[in-house]
């Protein structure tokens, strides 16, 4: 069914590898605790000590699965981490990474980060030829295709299971005397490598290393194979593409701002500029910018710098509760922004109030806070500002977004979303905006916000796209 294949293909995730340190469960525990907003729903490690691994994984967050107990039975000088994202209807300990599987070759465990668009053709052949899946997530599939491969040696066969997927892949593999990562041609997701005291890490954001102490080297590049083992790093290539498909939405939404992703760009910065650029195109006369948090802060801050406006914090955020986007129910969400958010009233009050969120996804989010800040915080004007274009399309790379019919922008103009929203005045920054920032914006997927995907569905997959895409 197409709703449960759209759910299915929805994973945000974080991943995070270390090889050759002895500390590397407690090394991988903290990265992904650093790489917690990536995927709150559950997280694993596992470890190997050259002969054997050790495997740990379970639903809820990094901190609270994992203590020393349970991370001194996670032996060894390797180990990969995951973080995994909450989604609607595919909630389940099974589908928690890492996999580990035994093959011909011997034992191999994977950490996936992005979404697959010809998994599910490519499970249902696997199927019909036998094979037997324990979850319903994408990253299964590849170890399918590296335990049917007929080549000789691992690197090959991670190398032909791969050129089958399409799709966005930030993957990590462990074996008994290696650590390998992999980087999709288009390099959608963000992979970097990192080294601390003489070992190396990896991981979807530098923030990890940071927590950890580490020095970020460089990127896995788009295409790449990095091996890393006793004898060093060896690189090889996976396939080429002519283009490359950076994900914009990590700089507006999904990577934490202390990040430096896609060839060394710190988040914080680009977001900031963001929130120039839409100042200088979009200004309303107010009184006072107040941000979403956290989203909407960096952006805020540059839109108060470029329009010379007073910046202020006009909501606060209890950050004891989770996303509010993540629940599943209409209700619950509703209910939601009232527990997550609340109006500073001495500071709106009798206001002209300018506030800037990262994204308008449905447009629940933003038309309550428009009324909390009226109502409630006594604002005598809310002029909404959104960093980033209108959002129209889903993404089938990696970033959870519901169906295009759920998507407020994908049928409404501006206009009738400022009336939805109740703003006095609603403005978004432009596809040219974000790409005055970003540099090399040739380089960038935009497909949410102008539904050119540039990793093409296959034939046997366009049907139920088709579905979805409606
Ligand atoms: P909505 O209420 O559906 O319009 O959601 C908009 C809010 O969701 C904004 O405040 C964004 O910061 C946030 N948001 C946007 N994209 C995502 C995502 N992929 N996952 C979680 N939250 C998101």
């Amino acid at each position: 069914m197409a709703t449960d294949y759209f759910h299915d293909i929805h994973e945000e995730c974080g991943v995070f590898g270390v090889y050759g340190h002895p500390e590397a469960a407690n090394l991988t525990y903290l990265g992904l605790y650093a790489l917690q907003h990536r995927g709150q729903e559950g997280a694993g490690i596992c470890s190997s000590d050259g002969k054997n691994f050790y495997l740990d994984k379970s639903m809820g967050l990094v901190a609270d699965i994992f203590s020393e107990k349970r991370l001194k039975k996670l032996s060894g000088h390797s180990a990969i981490g995951h973080n995994r994202y909450s989604t609607a209807g595919s909630s389940s300990l099974k589908n928690v990474q890492p996999f580990l599987v035994n093959y011909i070759l011997g034992s191999i465990a994977i950490a996936h980060n992005g979404n697959l668009i010809n998994a599910q053709y490519l499970r249902h052949e696997l199927e019909r030829a036998g094979a037997i899946f324990q979850s319903n997530s994408d990253s299964e599939v590849i170890l399918h295709l590296i335990a049917r491969s007929s080549l000789d040696h691992p690197v090959e066969r991670i190398k032909d299971a791969l050129s089958m997927v399409k799709g966005a892949f930030s993957v990590l593999f462990l074996e008994e005397s290696q650590l390998i990562a992999v980087r999709d041609p288009f390099g959608v997701r963000p992979l970097s490598l990192g080294m601390l005291d003489g070992a190396y890490v990896v991981a979807s954001e530098t923030c990890a290393f940071d927590l950890i102490g580490a020095n970020y080297i460089r990127d896995i590049q788009p295409g790449e194979i990095l091996v890393i083992n006793d004898r060093g790093l060896h690189s090889f290539n996976l396939l080429q593409s002519n283009k490359k498909a950076f994900c914009v939405f990590e700089f507006i939404y999904f990577a934490r701002p202390d990040s430096l992703i896609f060839e060394h760009i710190c988040v914080n910065t680009v977001r900031k500029s963001f929130g120039r650029i839409l100042a200088r195109d979009t200004m309303p006369d107010a009184d006072l910018v107040i941000p979403v948090p956290d989203s909407g802060v960096p952006a805020a801050i540059g839109f108060s710098e470029k329009s010379g406006m007073p910046f202020d914090f006009g909501l606060i955020r209890n950050h004891y509760i989770g996303r509010t986007f993540i629940e599943p129910k209409h209700s619950i969400r509703h209910f939601g922004v009232k527990i997550k958010l609340n109006p500073v009233k001495d500071l709106l009050k009798g206001k002209r109030v300018v506030v800037v969120d990262d994204s308008i996804v449905r447009g629940t989010t933003s038309k309550k806070i428009v009324k909390m800040i009226r109502e409630v915080g006594g604002a005598k004007e809310v002029h909404m500002r959104i960093a980033s274009p209108p959002t129209i399309g889903p993404c089938f790379y990696g970033i959870d977004t519901p169906t295009r019919q759920e998507l407020i922008a994908s049928s409404h103009m501006v206009e009738e979303i400022r009336k939805y929203i109740t703003a006095d005045s609603l403005a978004y920054l432009t596809i040219d905006g974000l790409k005055e920032v970003l540099p090399n914006p040739d380089n960038y997927c935009f497909a949410c916000f102008n539904n050119n995907y540039p990793i093409h569905f296959p034939k046997e997959e366009s049907l139920q796209m088709e579905l979805i895409l409606v």
